[in-house]
C-alpha cells in the first residue's frame, strides 16, 4: 500500500504565494515509488496549481466542497467542478465540523460525490479532549467512521483515505496542544481496523489506507509513521513550512525503504 503525505495549507497563503511555495517543493521533491505527496490549497489557488504542479511529485486535494453536483447553491463549489483540479478532497475535517457546523449527514453525501466523481475522499473522524475523557473515544470513532462510509458500496469503501484526528491533538490557530502518542494512535487505529473488518469484511479493512494527523512535525513523524496500521499523515502547520514538510516526506521516504 502506499504512504500518503497530505499537507492542509487551511486558510492560509494568497495564490502568489501558494505558486511561490508549491515551486520551492517542485524544487525539493522528487518522486518516489509508492510514496504519494499531496498539498490541500485554498479553493482559489486550485486552478492555477493545478496548471503548474507535477503531478509525479506533487498531487493536489480540496479542503472542501458542496455535495450536489450543480445547481442554484450560490456561493458553493461542487467536486464536479473540481475533477480536473485535484485528485482528491479532504471531508469531515473538524474544522468544518465544529466551526461550521457541518453534520453527519453532510459529511456522508461529500464522501459519496467525491466518490461519483472520481476524487478520492480524505474522511476525518476524531474524538474531542472531553469525548475522550468521558471514555466515549470508541464509540465516537466507530460512529462517525461507519456515519461517514453510509452511502458507500461496500466495495468501494477501500478507495475512501480514513484520517484519524484527535480534535485535541491538532494544533490550529496557535493552540498549544499535547500531540496524541503513537500508542493513542495505534489503538484508535486498531478500532478502526477491526470496525471495517466486521462491517466490510478483512481484505477491505486492510486495504483501506489510514492516516494520522494532529499536531504532527519532522521530529514525531517516525514515530507514528513506522505503526504498523499507518499508512500516512496528515499535517496542517507544519506543511506550511517547506523544511519541515520536505523533512517528514524524506523520512516517509526512508521508512518505506525500510518496510
Ligand atoms: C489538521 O488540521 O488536519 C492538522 C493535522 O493540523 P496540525 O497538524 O496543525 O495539528
Amino acid at each position: 500500500m502506499k504512504t500518503y503525505i497530505v499537507g492542509n495549507w487551511k486558510m492560509n497563503f494568497s495564490v502568489g504565494e501558494s505558486s511561490l511555495y508549491l515551486h520551492k517543493l517542485l524544487l525539493k521533491i522528487r518522486a518516489a515509488r509508492g510514496l504519494e505527496v499531496v498539498v490541500a490549497p485554498s479553493l482559489v489557488s486550485l486552478q492555477s496549481l493545478s496548471l503548474q504542479t507535477d503531478r509525479r511529485k506533487i498531487k493536489l486535494a480540496a479542503q472542501n466542497f458542496f455535495y450536489r453536483d450543480f445547481g442554484a447553491y450560490t456561493g458553493e463549489v461542487s467536486v464536479s467542478q473540481l475533477r480536473s483540479l485535484v485528485d482528491y478532497a479532504i471531508v469531515g475535517h473538524s474544522e468544518r465540523r465544529y466551526i461550521f457546523k457541518e453534520t453527519d449527514k453532510d459529511v456522508r453525501n461529500k464522501v459519496a460525490a467525491a466518490l461519483r466523481n472520481g476524487i478520492t475522499p480524505i474522511l476525518c473522524v476524531g474524538e474531542t479532549e472531553s469525548e475522550r475523557t468521558f471514555g466515549e473515544t470508541a464509540d465516537v470513532i466507530r460512529d462517525m467512521v461507519l456515519g461517514g462510509l453510509s452511502e458507500v458500496s461496500a466495495e468501494d469503501v477501500k478507495k475512501v483515505i480514513l484520517a484519524y484526528e484527535p480534535v485535541w491533538a491538532i494544533s490550529g490557530s496557535g493552540r498549544n496542544v499535547k500531540p496524541a502518542s503513537p500508542l493513542d494512535v495505534k489503538d484508535v487505529f486498531s478500532l478502526i481496523r477491526e470496525t471495517l473488518k466486521e462491517t466490510y469484511g478483512k481484505e477491505t479493512a486492510e486495504e483501506t489506507p489510514l492516516l494520522f494527523g494532529g499536531s504532527v512535525s519532522p521530529d514525531n513523524a517516525g514515530g507514528y509513521l513506522s505503526l504498523s496500521d499507518c499508512n500516512g499523515l496528515l499535517i496542517g502547520g507544519a506543511s506550511l513550512i517547506a523544511p519541515k514538510f520536505i523533512d517528514i516526506i524524506e523520512e516517509a521516504k526512508r521508512l518505506k525503504s525500510e518496510k
